[in-house]
Order: structure tokens, then C-alpha cells, then sequence
């Protein structure tokens, strides 16, 4: 089973960095709904570099299932901690046990012991629950492929399993259009053939603005990636976190033309 509603020709999980209000999140769904996104993303837990708003919480769980499932859409969180999971697993469960849902592990969530517990707790169930994880912050293939193995070993099925590239942490090397951090396409390539799970490539988070998130995305569509994480934000402007990538309506809506005719350009030269 994949993550993807059958027929949907949009592979793409969009939406705010991270769930500020109802009224903000109800203005979200209604502007992916319109482009017939089959997954909401927004965060409720946000690890900051300094102190600050960190997320709505608790607060926000019903809230995200209740509008992103009434709406069709899949919805889509990060996890920090294994409470995070557990909560999560069981409001889901509680909503509609035959849902499915995507969970992630962020790029600064290095713990094993916690990425363990949460493996352990969401292999559980319910069997609508897919996990992606996100490469770590450093460059290190070992280390993002490692993080796989921690998940399999404590028993979350490969085949709800998923991998997403947000390219590492800019070093000494040249970074001369300014990305947030710098992509390995190669890596990730070899990182999808070695673990064999569907590798989603995330351009808001290398990019870090509108015009490096359009180029990054030029980029990945030569590459086989399975899938899209974009941050969309009614007004980005009044954002809490993310504010400088998260891409208003009209920037999403021309990064979709992008994709749509990229997409079309391969299937004439693959021949399908
Ligand atoms: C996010 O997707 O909003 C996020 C925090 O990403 P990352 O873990 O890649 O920094
Ligand atoms: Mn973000």
C-alpha cells in the first residue's frame, strides 16, 4: 500500500512549517485542497537553534486531525519524542482507525534511543501509519542509513517506511546562491537504491527562499525522487517560524506548473 491515495497524480506533502491556529490551518487545507494536495504537513513541536515559540503542542493534535481528515487530505507532523508518537498513534486510532497518516523524524532528532522508542511504538500500529525519516543534519551517508536501521530493528515495517532529503548543514564548502543547506542528489540516490523505500526530496529546507526553493526543485525533477515536501503559508510574512521559504499561494502555484510540465518532459523521454 502506498502512502498516496490510488489515482492521485500529486506526490506532494505540503502545507505551513508549523500549525499556528485554527484559523490559519483552516486557510491552509482550503488552499491545498484546491490543487488536490493528498497531504497536509504542519508541525506542532518545533526544535528552535534559540529560545522562543516552540510549536503549539498537545493543543494542536485534534485540531490538525480534525480539519486535514474531514477535508480527505492525509495529515502529516513531526515527531520529537516518543510521547509525541504515542499521542499521535492513539488520537488517530481514536478518530478513524482505518486513516493513514504520515509521521516524521526531523533532521535534528539524533537520538537513537528516541527514534527507537518511537519505531517501537508506532510499529504497534494502527497499520495507517507511514514514518518518514529526514536525513540528519550533518553529512554522513553511514549515519542517515543508520538511522533505517534503528527503525527496521525495532520493527517498523520497510513498507511503510519513507526517506526525505533536506541536505546538510552548509560547511567551508562554497555556497554561492546562499542555500539553507547544500543537496547531495548523488547520496540520495544511492540512499533510495541501497534501502530500497520511496526517497521524497524537500527544496523549502535546502532552498530557504523562494527563488533557491524554484531552483532546487528544477534540479530534483531530473532525479528519481518519489515524492515533494513544500512549505505553503496563506501569508508568510506574519509566520512564526520559517518565514523567509515558506512560499505564498501564487509562488506555489507556479513551483506546481514547474513540477507538472518537468513531469510531462519526462514521460516523453522515458517514453511512458
Ligand atoms: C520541517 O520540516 O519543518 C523541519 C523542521 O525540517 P528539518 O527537520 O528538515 O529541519
Ligand atoms: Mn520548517
Amino acid at each position: 500500500m502506498s502512502l498516496w491515495p490510488i489515482n492521485n497524480k500529486r506526490p506532494i506533502i505540503a502545507g505551513p512549517c508549523a500549525l499556528e491556529s485554527r484559523q490559519q490551518l483552516k486557510a491552509s487545507v482550503k488552499l491545498l485542497k484546491k490543487y488536490d494536495i493528498p497531504v497536509f504537513r504542519a508541525c506542532l513541536w518545533k526544535p528552535r537553534t534559540k529560545p522562543g515559540w516552540d510549536g503549539i503542542g498537545y493543543l494542536g493534535v485534534g485540531m490538525l486531525l480534525e480539519e486535514t481528515l474531514s477535508a480527505g487530505m492525509i495529515p502529516a507532523t513531526e515527531v520529537v519524542t516518543a510521547r509525541h508518537a504515542e499521542c499521535l498513534a492513539e488520537s488517530i486510532k481514536a478518530f478513524d482507525p482505518q486513516a493513514k497518516m504520515l509521521l516524521w523524524i526531523g533532521a535534528r532528532n539524533q537520538n537513537h534511543f528516541e527514534v527507537s522508542e518511537i519505531a517501537r511504538i508506532l510499529s504497534r500500529g494502527p497499520e495507517g501509519i507511514y514514518l518518514m525519516f529526514k536525513n540528519q543534519m550533518w553529512e554522513d551517508e553511514a549515519h542517515w542509513l543508520g538511522i533505517a536501521e534503528h527503525l527496521l530493528e525495532h520493527g517498523f515495517p520497510r513498507e511503510r517506511l519513507l526517506t526525505c532529503h533536506r541536505g546538510f548543514a552548509p560547511g567551508k564548502t562554497p555556497n554561492p546562491h546562499n542555500l539553507r543547506n547544500i543537496p547531495e542528489f548523488e547520496m540520495s540516490m544511492r540512499v533510495k537504491s541501497k534501502l530500497s523505500i520511496p526517497t521524497i526530496f524537500d527544496p523549502s529546507h535546502i532552498g530557504g527562499s523562494p527563488e533557491n526553493i524554484h531552483s532546487m526543485m528544477k534540479q530534483a525533477l531530473t532525479y528519481n525522487y518519489d515524492g515533494f515536501i513544500i512549505e505553503v503559508h496563506p501569508h508568510p510574512v506574519i509566520a512564526k517560524t520559517d518565514s523567509k521559504q515558506q512560499l505564498a499561494p501564487h509562488q506555489f502555484e507556479e513551483l506546481l506548473h514547474l513540477i507538472d510540465n518537468q513531469s510531462v518532459v519526462h514521460q516523453h523521454l522515458n517514453g511512458d
